[in-house]
């Protein structure tokens, strides 16, 4: 888009699903790129409106309220407004953060459905559906549970086995069983309205081609989807959350979620621009929504359907599909609206080495970080952006958190800073001394400054965060240099006046980290700005060295970074390794249960406390220990499958449970009078069942 023709920007986030906290792969992967990006703008006085919202439809909802046993309202409720902590706490500037459950997004969702079935856009298909006679009810997918066709897992999805990882359609699950009632589904024929995408395909495909600047992730995954071939898609649902579908014969329909979400940055613009005239605005609880409301301005429709404005969508790369060919054919559909410009989606990143997971708890999440490193959130933008898995996957690893944290924030940005300040302080009382004679050295370092501004806005502007960032930590880079090669703490008893310039200028370098880090520190610039008393200068100033007058007195010096010991590292990385084997047991594949026994069955049974008096390995055999046992009976013989476990010197003197009036057998040779009673995981791993404390052998078991 040409840069000339811009009056407005529109940049949107993701809306989070609000089926749980946010982590720091949703603050990677999208809310805080977006957040530099708004912010760069606004210090660059562009008229911009930063959108997002809680995505609070859709069938994951309504199995968590289901499973936690409260209303689908109050999951949203819930999880909207911890979400929507923890993005002001980490300084993500929304202008609004709206949600999809809200009256606007209902109205707003429903007219755009409406406008494109009276236009006569959609198909309408009857399929036949799986439907719950009991509850009433058709039943989404995760509705459905049945054995796997492919793997016999008794536990598979109606879309998903999560045992063998295949892809299902619910119609394929053996013996289907509704979650609602527990009986078994009927098929029945239902009509939904779809979204006829290979009518839009050569359109799509003209737009997407007029953007080969964008990243080569989203142009190749939205090449991919339009050589595949578009096919209509269904854009309602049978299910009662939601927005409803705005039609006679639709009853228990509502829009499909991804219909609706895009369709809330749309409604969180015009609640943006019109707050002030609703009358459902309720300012106390929503405080956090609002951060720069600017009411002269009104009129969303200047934010979605203007040449003039540029619209932006940051986005994770899973939703690709639904931001670059799903929601522009729905714009297409309607008319009037603008498309998105660029759509920077990032990557994933991982954690530790492995996919970040909400179900498996593998993750670090915002609310627990902030409790954890209590006002060090520049910290963890930082890193993130620092690792932003901009073009590829990318690791996130507590060592690597400590390193940049120590080693760059500390070493280079902190402590430069320090430097200037503590030196001001001791040598002119805190006052900004003047610029005295300017030397080659100090020329240098003044070109070299005014380099910076364009090129961090180069890289911004080409959503290239990691760079942008690294350049401005140039800066304080370039600081440090200067302050070593002039040594004003030497200079000072022969030579005051050049201490006055090398001051003031390191002090220009202070004023312009404080403009050029804010889009990436927020909260660093602001406490730089308390520290040098400064503030009112933005992105067209930085660059120069008139930005901190002479004269003018500084704050106090405070640390901009602390050091990060090895113990909150540990504790950190202690933290996932337990949630790893938190895992480990709740992900157990648990034997079934087997048919119910009489008391007489098991009184049947003659099990003892034994000791392990004597163990060998049998021999030309991997698994089994030839064991002598004391079982107050006897003294008898055992061949036991325990060798991959228990080496034959470590047990004896072990005491164990000894089945034994097991009919004698010979196994390699060797008669085995009885079986050691062992457990056995889902790994097959297997572990001695023991008294709780030494026991008298002989002692029943029963
Ligand atoms: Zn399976």
């Amino acid at each position: 888009m040409d840069n000339s023709k811009i009056k407005r920007y529109t940049v949107t986030a993701a809306l989070p699903y609000t089926n749980g906290p946010v982590h720091i792969g949703h603050l990677a992967g999208v809310y805080i790129p977006a957040d530099i990006y708004a912010r760069y703008l606004r210090s660059n006085k562009r008229d911009v409106k930063f959108i997002c919202g809680s995505d609070e439809n859709g069938v994951p909802i309504t199995l968590k309220a289901k499973r936690e046993g409260i209303t689908p309202q109050e999951v949203v409720d819930k999880y909207h407004k911890i979400i929507g902590d923890s993005f002001k706490e980490f300084g993500v500037s929304f202008d609004i953060y709206h949600r999809t459950s809200s009256q606007t997004h209902h109205q707003t969702a429903s007219d755009f459905f409406k406008t494109l079935y009276d236009k006569g856009v959609f198909t309408e298909e009857v399929t036949e559906q799986y439907y719950d006679p009991s509850a009433k009810q058709f039943l989404a997918d995760r509705y459905i549970t049945g054995t796997c066709p492919k793997c016999g897992n008794e536990n598979a999805y109606g879309d998903q086995c999560e045992n063998c990882g295949s892809t299902l359609n619910a119609t394929d699950l053996i013996n289907p069983k509704s979650t609602l009632s527990g009986d078994q589904p009927i098929l029945k024929e239902t009509k939904n309205w779809f979204l006829p995408l290979d009518q839009y395909e050569e359109r799509l495909r003209t737009y997407i081609e007029s953007h080969k600047e964008w990243r080569p992730n989203v142009y190749g995954q939205c090449q991919s989807w339009l050589n595949a071939g578009l096919q209509p898609r269904a854009m309602t649902r049978d299910l009662d959350w939601g927005v409803r579908v705005p039609l006679r014969d639709a009853e228990g329909k509502v829009l499909y979620v991804w219909f609706d979400a895009p369709i809330g940055y749309i409604s969180a613009t015009k609640e943006l621009c019109n707050y002030a005239k609703l009358d459902v605005w309720n300012p106390k609880a929503e405080e956090y929504y609002i951060n720069n409301f600017d009411s002269d301005k009104c009129g969303w429709e200047e934010y979605w359907k203007s040449d003039e404005t540029k619209l932006v969508h940051f986005i994770g790369k899973d939703n690709i599909v639904f931001h670059c060919i799903i929601f522009p054919a729905m714009l297409m559909a309607h008319g009037d609206y603008t498309l998105a410009d660029n759509v920077p989606a990032n990557e994933f990143l991982n954690l530790e080495g492995q996919k970040i997971s909400t179900s498996k708890n593998w993750a670090v999440w915002l609310n627990e970080y902030l409790r954890e490193f209590e006002g060090k959130q520049d910290v963890l933008r930082y890193v993130l952006t620092a690792t932003a898995p901009e073009t590829k996957d990318n690791d996130f690893t507590w060592k690597d958190f400590q390193a940049r944290n120590n080693n760059e924030l500390v070493a280079i940005l902190g402590n430069f800073v320090n430097r200037v300040m503590v030196l001001t302080h001791k040598y002119f009382n805190g006052s900004v001394p003047t610029c005295m004679e300017i030397t080659p050295v100090d020329q240098a370092v003044i070109d070299e400054l005014a380099s910076y501004p364009a090129k961090i806005s180069a890289s911004i502007e080409n959503y290239r965060f990691r760079e942008a960032l690294s350049e401005v930590m140039n800066v304080a880079r370039l600081g440090n240099k200067y302050l070593a090669e002039t040594e004003p703490w030497k200079l000072i008893k022969t030579d005051e006046d050049r201490v006055r310039t090398i001051l003031h200028l390191s002090l220009q370098i202070a004023a312009n980290i404080q403009v050029l880090i804010e889009p990436f520190l927020p909260f660093t610039a602001e406490k730089l700005m308390n520290m040098l008393k400064n503030g009112g200068n933005d992105w067209e100033d930085a660059g120069s060295v008139n930005l901190i007058k002479r004269g003018h007195d500084i704050g106090e010096a405070v640390l901009l970074f602390e050091k990060i010991e090895d113990a909150e590292i540990d504790f950190q990385i202690a933290k996932l390794n337990q949630s790893k084997s938190t895992n480990a047991a709740n992900n157990a594949v648990v034997t079934p249960a087997k048919e119910n026994i009489n008391f007489d069955d098991f009184s049947a049974l003659d099990i003892r406390v034994a000791t392990i008096t004597a163990a060998e390995k049998v021999e030309k055999t991997k698994k089994l220990l030839k064991l002598t046992v004391n079982t107050g009976l006897d003294e008898r013989t055992v061949v036991s499958g325990i060798a991959e476990y228990y080496k034959p010197e470590e047990i004896i003197g072990q005491q164990v449970s000894l089945l034994v009036n097991l009919a004698p057998r010979e196994i390699k040779g060797i008669l085995s009078q009885g079986m050691i009673l062992m457990a056995e995981n889902s790994e097959g791993k297997l572990t001695f069942v023991s008294p709780a404390e030494k026991f008298e052998v002989g002692s029943v078991i029963r």
